[in-house]
């Protein structure tokens, strides 16, 4: 008996994560569908997960983006690692701003409501408000109120500056060591919370399906639309940001090369974060993409590519204003533009220590809707279709990592043109004049 239950569970376990969780989403919306109203009565059990994602939100902050921070000194930085990281974040928020633009369009979530969810802030902010609002006055007050635009920006600051007393100072003396102990604390707290969040979504299956269940029982079949819809603008958008921003801007406008010559570059790449949801499990493809289809230096993609699998999500970004949108509809809101604002910012800044691993987008998004007063809530619901989601956004991801990383070697004269895509559509698009 207790094998039979032993084993069950092994195989229970064996299942990733993230299926489970969408099989519970399966389910308890089915459950909802067919029980109706009585179904609410598992709220409690959803809200209990709700908690649990509020309860990490703040630690995962500062010990993530601490470590993010660290490989942002001036001196790996340098010129081309400072072209780098600008085009990272140019393309973030271009992409935030395209996917909050395709929510507005869709308006993902409406048809569906949470029942007893409200939005916490009485007033949404004025722009000017948000943007002082991102400077706290007081770092610790900041993160014992979970103020998440402070205190990120706290924590990025403090830890950019310790990289730096780290790189200007000598190993053995105090201020080195500290620095570097300080980073040795954040890593296992990183470490230790990732630990918590595993858990976190161990309850999730339960969550989820206590969740979907209140919220179809309460709502009824009504409410499949929206997530399909949900699932439509984020494709959307990560299309017309690879076709505009990469392909039209950065590879046709920027390089002069042919999109098409990118996509058949990158397309290994894309293919594979597409299948394994994470960009930094995907880096090796990614470099390679660079270096043998793209003829890519070294010297650029060996550091650009591992930077920007932690530090440059597109996809994940842009996911933020898709669902924060979403997350507004479902409380009857509008977000003015200066809570739109706020979503590009909190997503540009988490960014910086979002990892690169299949479902991190989903705790960036406790941060982001913390920032703006919805109802967390929305993560557990969105959580169920988020395989699908998660898949979109690396494939985004790692196109992004490789249109900057093309575009600053070109600039920088670090691309061996010979065997690579380029002299391919080269050899086209000369063609194609002649016959013109
Ligand atoms: N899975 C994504 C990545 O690895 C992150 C996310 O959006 O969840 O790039």
């Amino acid at each position: 008996m207790t094998t039979a239950v032993t084993s069950a569970w092994r195989t229970y376990r064996s299942v990733p994560i993230i299926y489970r969780i969408a099989a519970a989403f399966v389910l308890g919306s089915a459950l909802g569908l067919v029980v109706g109203r009585p179904a609410t009565a598992l709220q409690p059990l959803g809200d209990l997960f709700v908690r649990l994602l509020g309860m990490i939100i703040v630690p995962i902050v500062v010990f993530t983006l601490l470590l993010g921070a660290r490989k942002l000194t001036p001196s790996t930085l340098g010129r081309i690692g400072g072209q780098v990281v600008a085009l990272y974040l140019i393309t973030t928020a271009v992409a935030i701003v395209i996917g909050l633009g395709v929510a507005n369009l869709v308006d993902p979530g409406i048809g569906l409501e949470i029942a007893d969810a409200e939005a916490q802030s009485a007033e949404a902010p004025s722009l000017v408000e948000v943007v002082l609002g991102i400077v706290p006055e007081n770092p610790i007050g900041a993160m014992a109120a979970g103020d998440v635009l402070p205190t990120i920006f706290f924590t990025v600051v403090f830890g950019i500056a310790l990289a730096t007393l780290v790189e200007e100072s000598e190993a053995g003396t105090a201020v080195h060591d500290g620095a570097e102990a300080i980073f040795d604390v954040a890593e296992a707290g990183a470490e230790a919370m990732f630990k918590v969040v595993w858990g976190v979504m161990e309850y999730g299956v339960v969550g989820v399906f206590a969740l979907m269940a209140a919220t179809f029982g309460e709502a009824g079949a009504e409410a499949i639309l929206p997530f399909a819809k949900l699932v439509a603008a984020l494709a959307l958008a990560v299309g017309v940001h690879i076709g505009l921003t990469y392909l039209l801007v950065m590879q046709r406008g920027l390089m002069g090369e042919s999109p098409t010559a990118f996509l058949a570059g990158a397309k290994d790449a894309m293919i594979t974060a597409l299948s394994i949801r994470s960009s930094s499990g995907t880096l090796p493809v990614t470099m390679s993409d660079a270096e043998g289809n793209f003829g890519v230096d070294e010297e650029v993609y060996g550091f650009s590519l591992p930077l920007g699998a932690t530090i440059n999500m597109d996809g994940t970004a842009m996911y933020q204003g898709v669902a924060a949108v979403f997350a507004a509809n479902l409380v009857g809101e509008t977000l003015t533009l200066g809570q739109q604002f706020t979503v590009v910012l909190t997503a540009l800044l988490a960014s910086v220590g979002t990892a690169g691993v299949p479902g991190s987008g989903l705790i960036m998004l406790t941060l982001v809707l913390t920032q703006l007063g919805l109802p967390l809530e929305v993560v557990g619901m969105v959580a169920g279709v988020d395989p699908i989601l998660d898949r979109l956004r690396t494939m985004n991801n790692v196109a992004g990592d490789l249109a900057v990383t093309t575009l600053v070697a070109k600039w920088n004269g670090a691309i061996d043109y010979a065997g690579t895509v380029w002299s391919e559509s080269a050899d086209v698009s000369t063609v194609g004049t002649v016959d013109d």
